[in-house]
């Protein structure tokens, strides 16, 4: 069952999902090598571009669990990763004079499905017949101008290709994440943001 056919989006363009104070676009680690690789960038430059948010109060196991990009040790405590932002709220990569991303075709996944987030459905009798959901995030419904009832209605198979996408690569990024996390825990790895950036240069993917 999908509600598809209820979601009316066409982005206007109005910049607001690059420079809403509020909104912390999270990266997962295919995003960040994915960046990596289209602006050539070193280690350190990648940590440059990157912000790692420390939590005001340390979330529960549960809530960690729910998280869609769950948190990584670092040697400031848990640390939510995502783009760096200037003070007035702006993406570091919102070219204001354009008004537009300026690696656009290197963008994070989370840039790329606003307004929009998926769920997996699983089918327990039949895993052929897994289906995706498509929903409108918190925040799209808060302030995107691209929502709207004139707005058409999106395409089907599009969103959902990328929601299958999405939802692969949020599952690879767990993985690692627990693992890293796991290993930090018991002593095997420095929790610097330094050296998780290390470990993901040096993964295979
Ligand atoms: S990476 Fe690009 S699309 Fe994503 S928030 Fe930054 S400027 Fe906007
Ligand atoms: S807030 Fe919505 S309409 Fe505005 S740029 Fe982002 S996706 Fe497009």
């Amino acid at each position: 069952m999908n509600n598809i056919s209820d979601l009316k989006f066409e982005c206007v363009h109005c910049g607001k999902c690059c420079t809403d104070l509020n909104t912390l676009v999270n990266t997962t680690y295919l995003d960040i090598l994915r960046i990596r690789d289209g602006l050539n960038l070193t280690q350190d430059e990648v940590i440059e571009i990157l912000g790692f948010y420390i939590f005001d109060k340390k979330p529960t196991t549960k809530e960690i669990d729910r998280m869609v990009v769950p948190p990584i040790e670092t040697e400031r405590g848990l640390a939510f990763t995502g783009l760096k932002k200037k003070s007035n709220g702006q993406c570091y990569f919102y070219n204001t004079k354009e008004k537009r991303c300026s690696i656009y075709k290197f963008r994070p996944n989370f840039c790329r499905t606003f307004p929009f987030t998926f769920k997996l459905l699983i089918n327990k009798v039949n895993s052929t017949e897994n289906s995706i959901k498509v929903f409108y995030t918190e925040k799209g419904l808060q302030y995107c101008q691209g929502i709207g009832e004139e707005k058409p209605i999106i395409e089907k198979e599009t969103w959902i290709q990328l929601g299958q996408k999405v939802i692969q690569d949020l599952t690879k990024n767990t993985v690692l994440i627990k693992k890293w996390n796991e290993s930090v825990k018991e002593g095997l790895i420095i929790p610097s943001v330094s050296n998780f950036i290390l470990t993901i240069f040096n993964l295979e993917r």
